[in-house]
């Protein structure tokens, strides 16, 4: 069982929408399936009303193992916001999306100003973070006539400047000194944009790191919403000549035979044990998996690669296939799958290095594909086989 469940989110309805789940388990077909699911869930239930929703929500996974029996229980605070309510059920814990939160270490700033306010936010993979929302008490420019409209224009002008001078400098201390972001976007009213972003308090290190700038209608979260749909094209190809930077920085490495650039599962897990890895590049393409299967009989285990598509194949082939071992009939079973890059992201972390995932997007997440399989790593420095 798999669960995550999102700040602000209230446990109790979780725990009804678990109770309901307990009557479906009854009529899950197989019943040792469903002793297990019943097991889980009874087990996740009783440890509920200890719980308190976290400020980034909580991530929570139970089951009992098959091979001891045991039941496993976790309960995590995730280190980033959860961002999607789910509850899956399923042979193995989901854990993609805490892995997302830790593979991608790229923080991107958002930033939309007007005259009447600015809202400072980031966004890390998936999740959106507003961190500052600030009003400004600058009056309106409109609706004044009479002899002293220009005095009072000047100084509502000189108000303005304040405001975007006050603006800037918290702009600095957010993206710069609190996150060091690696890119930002900007949006506002043209006007008010524009003069912020001419504003000489506002950092030129700041300044350089402007993706792009977009007129916007709003402000707030829906001003964001707003922001990152115009931006959307813009910060694709923020991310994907980052990506491109670091494959073409391992041909260069392999090019220059620098010993830095190696590619292939046991080459890098070998640099891994060295802590030799400073970036591990990791195909999108990659559907390779590996399970281990067992022999009820004997309790023998095999293991054996594969793809994910090939899996109810592999399961087919051997419900056919005499025990190796035992010469048992259909007593082998698939009891563990384990992606290639869970396996990896634990890797990269102990040892902490970064890890990029490379679409297939452009020609140079291609090449890493159908030249290197998928897998190579930039080393800190080179490793004697
Ligand atoms: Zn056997």
């Amino acid at each position: 069982m798999t669960l995550y469940i999102p700040p602000g989110t209230r446990l109790s309805d979780i725990t009804s929408k678990l109770t309901d789940e307990m009557g479906t388990a009854t009529s899950i077909k197989d019943k040792n399936t469903g002793k297990a699911v019943a097991e889980a869930l009874r087990s996740i239930l009783s440890r509920m009303q200890y719980l308190e929703n976290c400020v980034n929500g909580l991530a929570i996974f139970g089951g009992v193992t098959e091979q001891a029996g045991k039941m496993e229980y976790f309960a995590i605070e995730p280190p980033e916001p959860i961002t999607k309510k789910d509850y899956i059920c399923d042979s193995r814990f989901h854990v993609d999306h805490l892995e997302e939160q830790i593979a991608e270490k790229n923080t991107l700033g958002i930033l939309i100003i007007d005259r009447g306010g600015a809202t400072f936010a980031t966004i890390r993979g998936s999740a959106l973070k507003i961190v500052a929302d600030e009003d400004s008490f600058v009056p309106g420019k409109h609706g004044r006539g009479g002899q002293s409209a220009g005095r009072i224009e000047r100084g509502i002008e000189i108000l303005a400047q304040e405001f975007y001078s006050k603006m800037a400098r918290q702009a600095n201390h957010i993206f710069l000194d609190q996150y060091n972001i690696k890119g930002l976007v900007v949006g506002g009213p043209s006007m008010s944009k524009d003069s912020f972003l001419e504003h000489p308090t506002l950092d030129y290190r700041l300044k350089a790191k402007i993706i792009g700038t977009y007129d916007t209608g709003y402000t707030g979260e829906q001003g964001i919403r707003e922001l990152l749909m115009r931006a959307q094209d813009d910060l694709d190809e923020f991310a994907m000549v980052k990506e491109r930077k670091l494959v073409q920085r391992f041909f260069e490495e392999l090019g220059k035979d620098t010993g830095k650039a190696i590619y292939g599962e046991e080459p890098i897990k070998k640099a891994f044990a060295a802590a030799a890895v400073e970036v591990l590049l990791f195909s999108d393409g990659i559907k390779r998996l590996h399970v281990k299967i067992q022999c009820t009989s004997c309790n023998k285990e095999f293991l054996e690669a594969s793809l994910e598509e090939n899996i109810p194949l592999l399961e087919t082939k051997i419900s056919q296939t005499a025990c190796p071992n035992c010469s048992s009939d259909s007593t082998l079973k698939i009891v563990e799958r384990q992606y290639l890059i869970d396996e990896f992201v634990e890797l990269a972390q102990e040892s902490g290095a970064e890890i990029e995932i490379i679409s297939l997007g452009h020609e140079d997440g291609l090449t890493l594909m159908n030249t290197f399989g998928g897998l190579a790593a930039i080393l800190r420095f080179p490793v004697d086989w």
